[in-house]
């Protein structure tokens, strides 16, 4: 089994460097990645390079932060046109921010509604973000019946708590690099229970670090996965079976790719 980026956002790297990228993401053993859109726009590119590199997977959405009004008839239909592209395994990124000069929160939770009714149109799991946004979104969440689709809460940081109710709504804790960090989310990590936990590193180009070996690529979910791996006492091998397992379990009907690159 090998590990697996479940939230990137890689094409927004230049497109002669992603080879690259996955390369080396390979040779610390994470076979592939899924690209999250944050609006039709990206969405649209996450796609394209689905279909350019078979290590690649797509999310389609519209991020929170990226709403800029009601979308149109127009705009619901081609989402929904997207979300039939078989490399197409997840609707992310979507979610709600409570960060201030955010969109509003009637607009914010409106498109999430959207995205939940596309999820439940197509069967497709729910990847969210959730920036100062619980209890908030796990309202939204239950209102729309989304634990019926599963998904993840996308590079988590809230507390136990918080945690134990998505996971009791049905939705994977994905864990990020804010672990190897962030006391509280260590000792989050410990005690809850491995089968609810994937992993991923919600990266993007990193400008303001001056080594470009220091950004963040999907080559660091190995880390993330070392540091679950000393936090619970158990060997790396046991983190990457069940993490798999896990993210092949959150994919569900279009798992079979997915399942096939972490299998190889
Ligand atoms: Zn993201």
């Amino acid at each position: 089994m090998k590990l697996f980026d479940c939230h990137t956002h890689l094409f927004e790297y230049p497109r002669d460097e992603i080879t690259e990228i996955l390369d080396r993401a390979q040779d610390s053993g994470v076979a592939g990645a899924i690209l999250a859109g944050t609006t039709i726009e990206t969405s649209r590119k996450a796609i394209e390079l689905a279909n350019l590199d078979t290590r690649l997977f797509a999310g389609v959405g519209i991020h929170p932060m990226d709403i800029e009004k009601q979308p149109s008839d127009e705009n619901i239909d081609e989402i929904r046109h997207m979300l039939d592209d078989p490399r197409v395994v997840a609707i992310s990124e979507v979610g709600l921010d409570g960060m201030e000069g955010a969109p509003s929160q009637d607009l914010q939770e409106c498109v999430l509604r959207m995205h939940i009714q596309l999820g439940h149109e197509t069967g497709l799991p729910i990847i969210y973000h959730a920036r100062f946004a619980y209890p908030w979104i796990l309202d939204v969440l239950r209102e729309e019946k989304a634990g019926a689709l599963g998904g993840a809460a996308h590079y988590f940081q809230g507390d136990l708590d918080t945690a134990y109710k998505c996971i009791d709504m049905g939705f994977y804790i994905s864990l990020a690099r804010p672990l190897l960090r962030i006391k509280e989310l260590q000792e989050v990590t410990r005690k809850i229970p491995l089968d609810a936990i994937v992993l991923e590193t919600d990266c993007y180009p990193q400008p303001f670090k001056k080594k470009r070996e220091n950004w963040t690529e999907p080559r660091h979910v190995l880390e993330v996965a070392e540091a679950v791996a000393e936090l619970k006492g158990l060997e790396l091998n046991q983190i990457i079976e069940q993490a798999g397992d896990n993210l092949i379990k959150m994919l569900g009907q279009r798992s079979t790719e997915v399942t096939r690159l972490l299998g190889e």
